[in-house]
Formats: C-alpha cells, sequence, structure tokens
C-alpha cells in the first residue's frame, strides 16, 4: 500500500509517500480503508523529534482519519466489514490506578496514535478496537476525518476540565487554528459569553460566523488589555490557551478573579515566564487537559455528526502533498483543518 512516510527527523524534506508494507490487524484490531485524515500541529511535533519519544523509523504519521472497515480481528465485537469509522487517537491501558476510575486521559501509560505508534496517514490502517467510533451515513470523510482530535481535546478542556457555565466569559486564543475553532463552537454552545482572538480579518470574521461575540486582532491590539476594556477591568472567567511561551503572561493577565486558564499545547513554547503574585491573589486556577475519555469523544462528536459544530476544511490534498500541508500549518495560513486523501481517493 502507499503510506506517508517520516524518514528522519527534522523539516518538511523528511516527509516521504510511498510503498510501505501492507498492516497486519491483531485479534483485537480493525483494519480501516482510509478515506481522509487531517493534519494536527502534533505531526509538526512528531517530524521535528519530541523529547522522551523514540520512534521506530520510518515512521507513518497521522492521529485523525476515518474511513470504511474491510476486516476485524477475532476479539473485535463491535464493528464489522463494512462499517463507517473514524479514529480517536488516544490510547489508555485499562487496568491502571487512573483508567480504573474511569479517567482514561490521565492514564499512566496514555498516548496517541500517529505521536507514539504508527499512525494512519496511509491507505490502509489497523487500529484496535477502542480507537474507533461508528460514523454515521451522510457525514463527509472530510469532517469524519478531521474533527475527532481537536473536538475532544477542545470539550475536556471547556466541558470537563473549566467546569464552564452559563453565563460565564471565556476567551479563546487563536480561534481560527484547529484547537481554537472548536473551542470557539464548544464555548458558544455551552451558553457563554465569548471572546477570541485571530490574526486577520478574514479570521476574526470566520469567528464572528462561528460563536465569538467580541473579537481581537492581536497582530494590532494587546489581547490582554482589549479583554480588560470590554469587560470593564474585570477580565474573564475563562482562558483556552494552546498557544504556550507567546501568550501565557497575557492569557494570566485576561482572567477576572477566580479564574481558570486551561491550556492543552505550547506551540511557542514550554517555558513561560509566570507572574505568581498574579495567581495567588486573584485566586487563579491553571489546569492542564490533553485528550478526553471516550466517553467524553462520543459526547462531543455527536454534536459534530448532527451539524452543531462543523470543523473549518482549510484545504484538502493528497497524501503524496503531506509537506505543503504541513508548511500550511507552520505559516499559520488560513484556517481550520488541513485534511489529506491517499492519492487513489483523488484520481
Ligand atoms: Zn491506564
Amino acid at each position: 500500500m502507499q503510506a506517508v512516510k517520516i524518514t528522519d527527523h527534522g523539516g518538511t524534506e523528511v516527509i516521504d509517500y510511498g510503498e510501505y508494507p501492507d498492516p497486519e490487524i491483531d485479534d483485537d484490531e480493525v483494519l480501516v480503508d482510509v478515506k481522509a485524515g487531517a493534519l494536527n500541529h502534533l505531526d509538526v511535533w512528531v517530524r521535528g523529534g519530541l523529547p522522551g519519544i523514540d520512534l521506530e523509523l520510518p515512521h507513518v504519521p497521522g492521529s485523525d482519519a476515518a474511513g470504511i472497515v474491510t476486516e476485524v480481528g477475532s476479539d473485535v465485537t463491535r464493528f464489522e466489514a463494512g462499517d463507517r469509522v473514524a479514529v480517536a487517537a488516544g490510547v489508555s491501558c485499562g487496568e491502571c490506578e487512573f483508567c480504573r476510575d474511569g479517567d482514561y486521559a490521565l492514564c499512566a501509560t496514555f498516548h496517541i496514535i500517529g505521536e507514539h505508534v504508527q499512525g494512519v496517514h496511509s491507505e490502509y490502517a489497523a487500529v484496535p478496537e477502542d480507537n474507533l467510533i461508528p460514523v454515521p451515513e451522510g457525514v463527509d470523510w472530510e469532517v469524519a476525518g478531521s474533527s475527532t482530535l481537536v473536538f475532544q481535546t477542545a470539550w475536556r478542556m471547556l466541558i470537563d476540565r473549566a467546569d464552564l457555565e452559563p453565563g460565564e466569559s471565556v476567551l479563546v486564543l487563536g480561534a481560527s487554528g484547529g484547537v481554537g475553532h472548536a473551542a470557539l463552537q464548544i464555548a458558544d454552545y455551552a451558553g457563554a459569553e465569548v471572546y477570541a482572538t485571530g490574526s486577520s480579518e478574514e479570521k476574526l470574521e470566520y469567528a464572528r460566523d462561528h460563536g465569538a461575540d467580541h473579537v481581537c486582532n492581536y497582530e494590532k491590539e494587546d489581547f490582554a488589555d482589549w479583554v480588560r476594556a470590554e469587560t470593564g477591568k474585570r477580565g474573564v472567567d475563562v482562558v483556552v490557551d494552546h498557544v504556550g511561551g507567546e501568550t501565557w503572561r497575557d492569557s494570566i493577565r485576561a482572567l477576572a478573579k477566580g479564574g481558570r486558564l486551561v491550556t492543552c499545547g505550547a506551540t511557542t513554547g514550554p517555558n513561560p515566564e509566570t507572574d505568581i503574585r498574579r495567581i495567588f491573589w486573584n485566586g487563579l486556577s491553571v489546569l492542564g487537559s490533553t485528550m478526553a475519555t471516550p466517553g467524553q469523544v462520543d459526547d462531543v462528536m455527536a454534536l459534530v455528526w448532527d451539524g452543531t459544530f462543523e470543523p473549518a476544511i482549510r484545504e484538502v490534498v493528497p497524501m503524496s502533498e503531506t509537506a505543503h500541508a504541513h508548511e500550511l500549518l507552520e505559516n499559520r495560513e488560513g484556517f481550520g483543518k488541513v485534511v489529506v486523501k491517499p492519492d487513489g481517493e483523488l484520481e
């Protein structure tokens, strides 16, 4: 079969598309004929190499994909050939203290398909049954293959970790990016007053159309000053930050007393300065979050499948142009998800 391959760690030149051994399924796995997948910023990190993760190369990347079941292992009970499925990439052990407590996203050995183990950007992928969810008829492959990672991440951040209540105010940074555009829609759905930042008029218009009540171009204006001005110096109850180093101080500055900063990423660096006095004096909470539990995935994806939430599709490219897809992500051009399809699907 054909697969995207990371042949080494480095720039986009290490990305290849070509022959790769056909996957063989284990007893608990399902063979999926991949129709579409999507890039996440995680794919850029994996390409560059992540500390503590020693990947076998070549590595097939990709954490998001959807397609049709063609074969199931002998222990598989939930799926059969012909079923439409999407990948939910978080892998938990089911046995550690956190899994036994029902919080699979805190699993002691938690890992992600495409990050720590082979991914799904290939014509066929062998995926554990536990990492697949059914996709209803009528949902586009582009939507099915591009939504699970960012929507589950944003859902757990806002609904579980930040425990967002109707009437509260939320600031979503980078509201046209993957996690950002999901968080925007979820915050609006939860009944919050939504503040959003973006780097162009086009992105801000998108944010306004998808739930933002107030928007700020962070290239032109200090977003923390803007939030304080818009809220009569009060600040917002929750900030969704996936940006990291560049925004951390201002995210904390944008919070109201008792506010919560919830983070799922550090795209611009992991070691920001922080003003501890502001945290204790204002009674702030800093909440970490990653991926979600299977139940949280089910809850949010039901709202994607019924059209309540819409992933923005920035561009659809053949898997052989994955290097171009990485450039789009790294240059922060456009907004929403970059979808990839096996070249054979586009012929
Ligand atoms: Zn576990």
